[in-house]
């Protein structure tokens, strides 16, 4: 049986450790940073997410449900709503709370070092950490969007959203009132959108655009000033007010990061390695959704570990193509629906129960 070595605990990491040892072969799991660890997220996780972690065997405890969701609100540019409403609940969480216990389902001891450089030879991998070097048969590639090492594999630049995200004190009963149990995508933003996310008692109020020179937190700032989100935020708002000044009581945190728009690239594999998650590129660009594919494809690299050893890699497109994770490379996505504002007013529209 190979030895494998997951570098990155996030989701995707976590979802490949989790079945590989259940699998019992001997995992070796590396992360930058020690857990519990936040990572920016506006923390929706519609009900296929929560359909598998039940099917593969632990339900996502209820305790880290900070409210059930009921569904979707699309905003188009004119304001017109598109609603859409899960079959079943969906979850919000908070991403600290939700990659522990993914780390502590998975059972595997994390290693916390930082890996710089990966070496292949027939004989196997070897990384090297700022703290140590690590040999392995196999090596899954779970860094994250923002990590390099998936050049490693390919030299593709994937076209990336920046996002910024406000954290918002908010009574529950005030997030009733004004939001309700529903992810709110404002398509509002040449090349991306503005969100509302409700949590137990807080909201997290984002934006991401891979427009050339977005400025991410400026723009945000201008949202939650005027319009469609500031309406939703606080009706008697005045606009002449010191913004800054007033956020500095409501702000609970403050959170950027990125997010792969352009879908996997070509190659995502070489002979010892193979890449999940953010770091191969799979994330929804409709709506920026990551956390079902990095779980999914996590998932997808251990299974071909699994059945096929050292020869993984040349199963690997096969299984992502079965797995219906290689849709994501629906390059038009993006120029259909959020390119401009008439084409994100038809995208809306073109959604069922327009409002
Ligand atoms: C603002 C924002 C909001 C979002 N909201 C949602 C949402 O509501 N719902 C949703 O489904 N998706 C959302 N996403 C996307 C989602 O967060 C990602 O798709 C998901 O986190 C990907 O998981 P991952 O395991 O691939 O990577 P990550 O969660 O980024 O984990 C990667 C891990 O690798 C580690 N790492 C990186 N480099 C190294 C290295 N060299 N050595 C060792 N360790 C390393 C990092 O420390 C990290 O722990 C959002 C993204 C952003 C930016």
């Amino acid at each position: 049986m190979p030895t494998v070595a997951i570098i990155g605990a996030g989701p995707s990491g976590t979802s490949a450790a989790y079945q590989l040892a259940q699998a019992s072969l001997e995992v070796l799991l590396i992360d930058t940073k020690t857990f519990p660890r936040n990572k920016a997220c506006a923390g929706v996780l519609p009900p296929r997410v929560l359909l598998d972690l039940e099917v593969e065997g632990l339900p996502l405890p209820k305790d880290l449900v900070q409210r059930e969701l009921e569904g979707y609100a699309l905003v188009a540019p004119s304001g017109r709503m598109a609603l859409s409403d899960f079959a079943c609940p969906g979850a919000v969480v908070k991403r600290s709370e939700l990659d522990n216990w993914l780390l502590q389902r998975a059972g595997v001891g994390l290693v916390q070092d930082t890996i710089d450089g990966i070496l292949e030879d027939e004989d196997g991998v070897t990384l090297t950490g700022r703290k140590d070097q690590y040999f392995a048969d196999m090596v899954i590639i779970a860094t994250g969007a923002a990590s390099r090492l998936g050049r490693h594999i390919h030299q593709e630049r994937p076209l990336m959203a920046l996002t910024h995200q406000f954290e918002l004190k908010m009574d529950t009963s005030e997030i009733k009132k004004r939001v309700g149990n529903r992810f709110w995508a404002f398509y509002i933003v040449n090349g991306g959108h503005a969100w509302i996310s409700p949590l137990r008692d807080s909201l997290k109020v984002g934006i991401g655009s891979v427009a050339p020179g977005f400025d991410a937190r400026k723009e945000l700032m201008h949202l939650i000033k005027s319009g469609p989100i500031a309406d939703l935020l606080n009706p008697e708002l005045d606009p002449e007010l010191d913004l800054e000044h007033d956020l500095e009581h409501d702000l609970i945190q403050e959170e950027a990061g990125l997010i792969p728009m352009s879908g996997p690239p070509q190659k995502l594999s070489t002979s010892r390695c193979l890449l999940a998650g953010d770091a191969g590129g799979f994330v929804f660009p409709g709506t920026g959704e990551g956390l079902f594919y990095a779980l999914r494809s996590g998932k997808v690299a251990a299974q071909c570990i699994k059945d096929h050893g050292t020869q993984a890699h040349l199963q690997y497109q096969s299984m992502l193509t079965s797995a219906g994770l290689l849709s994501l490379r629906d390059v038009d996505h993006l120029k259909r629906t959020m390119a401009t504002p008439e084409a994100s007013e038809r995208y809306v529209s073109s959604l069922a129960g327009i409002k």
